[in-house]
């Protein structure tokens, strides 16, 4: 996951940048509106100031609009209500006010993420997960998932290499207010890691997670 923070400020961005990389996601950072359009293709979500000192931020997302349909957070210190809806309006896919913390924006960042990958194709190394028709393949081989075993598999093929906490697992792929143990979710990686075949290709991070081996390691 790559994020493309548009910022002139350096007391907002220094903060921002160190707590994205610290959420696991790799920054590119400009401070110009006239930046923008370069540095946008190639990352996956855009986090857009408004004032910006060149240009003002809702005419850079129209113009980004026009190239590129990359997921667009604004966050800006303007909290009202016309910027808000003139910002949607133009295809911001969310709006944060400054100030904001910064795990909620990289949750932000997430799914506006998700959000967008949901009819399409993840591939890690030698698995792919087709999320349009729901099945997975190994090798190009389609491979029989559950329901669940599936939907755990394209949370993880997400962001290969990702450590995802097991608490995300549980709200993804099971219920938002999970109580049970953490035993369901051990069972079904361990169904998943005997359908694919590998046990290594799932790989536990003790105490915090699961990740998707990347292919190239
Ligand atoms: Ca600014």
């Amino acid at each position: 996951m790559r994020v493309l923070v548009v910022e002139d400020d350096s007391a907002v961005a220094e903060p921002l940048l160190a707590g994205l990389v610290r959420n696991g996601i790799e920054v590119e950072h400009v401070m110009l509106a006239a930046q923008v359009l370069a540095a946008a293709p190639g990352v996956d979500v855009v986090i857009l100031d408004l004032g910006l000192p060149d240009d003002d931020g809702l005419s850079v997302l129209r113009e980004l609009r026009r190239i590129s349909d990359v997921p667009v957070i604004i966050a800006t210190a303007r909290g009202d209500e016309t910027d808000r809806i003139v910002g949607l309006e133009l295809g911001a896919d969310d709006y944060v006010v400054k100030p904001f913390s910064v795990r909620e924006l990289a949750a932000r960042v997430r799914a506006v993420a998700r959000r967008r990958r949901v009819d399409t194709t993840l591939e890690s190394g030698r698995i792919q997960v087709d999320r349009g028709r729901h099945r997975a393949l190994l090798d190009g081989v389609p491979v029989e998932l559950t329901a669940k075993e599936f939907d755990l598999l394209a949370v993880l093929a997400e962001e290969p290499g990702r450590v995802v906490p097991r608490q995300e697992l549980f709200s993804r792929v099971w219920d938002p207010v999970w109580v049970g143990t953490g035993k369901t979710l051990d069972v079904h990686v361990a169904s998943l890691r005997r359908k694919l075949g590998d046990a290594t290709v799932i790989e536990t991070v003790r105490g915090v997670g699961y990740r998707l081996a990347t292919g190239d390691e």
